[in-house]
């Protein structure tokens, strides 16, 4: 077995009341933990066993890549980071600092019209997706966009974007179902509560410095 599901790194209830703790149980237990089984099924029928990179594994996917792969793959990487990026409120700077800032308020005014956008991709989304925010790899400056089911922005060979994330947001039902039923809207407003930007800022600068995402 190549890709293990990590451990969440706070409790389930650690995100009450905006993230309910049946919904993390679920969401980590259940939804994260199949990805990886089935994304380690797929690289062992298609004998790709020796991977072991998941960047890599995202950013070299084509069109000819299997769906079991590029869905799975995607689903594992995708929600590692999003664990990551949620911590219980007052554990981490409530907004941006930093060059994050300042390049967020160069890009859009202010932090709020930011997540405005961002909220407006994330409720645009049809169906199931992602909405993200990153550095684009044209131009190095901040963007928003979102994507379907479980593909990420740096996965360049399949969607329109290439872009290197640095917060995104689950909008899959699965995600906000239980405590929100079809209410996502206030689930992407109630969740800016939960983010942990001292994480946010560490990926954007680990991406300005080195130019490679940071490693799971
Ligand atoms: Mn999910």
């Amino acid at each position: 077995m190549t890709f293990k599901l990590p451990d969440l790194p706070y409790d389930y209830a650690a995100l009450e009341p905006y993230i309910d703790a049946q919904t993390m149980q679920l969401h980590h237990d259940a939804h994260h933990d199949a990805y990886v089984k089935k994304l380690n099924e797929a690289l062992a029928k298609e004998n790709k066993t020796d991977t072991s990179d998941i960047i890599d594994l995202l950013q070299s996917m084509s069109k000819s890549t299997s769906a079991s792969v590029r869905n799975n793959g995607g689903g594992h990487y995708n929600h590692s980071l999003f664990w990551k990026w949620m911590t219980p409120v007052g554990s981490s700077n409530p907004g941006p600092t930093g060059d994050l800032k300042s390049a967020i308020e160069a890009r859009w005014g202010s932090v709020s019209e930011m997540q405005s956008k961002f909220n407006e991709a994330a409720a645009a989304r049809f169906g199931s997706g992602w909405a993200w925010l990153g550095v684009r790899k044209d131009n190095g400056e901040l963007d928003i966009c979102s994507t379907a089911n479980q593909d990420n922005p740096l996965m360049k060979g399949v969607v329109e974007v290439d872009m290197v994330p640095v917060l995104g947001l689950d909008v899959w039902e699965h995600a906000y179902y239980l405590k929100y039923q079809n209410r996502r809207a206030e689930y992407i407003q109630r969740w800016w509560n939960v983010v942990n930007w001292d994480t946010v800022v560490q990926f954007y600068d680990t991406y300005v410095s080195k130019g490679k995402p940071v490693p799971l």
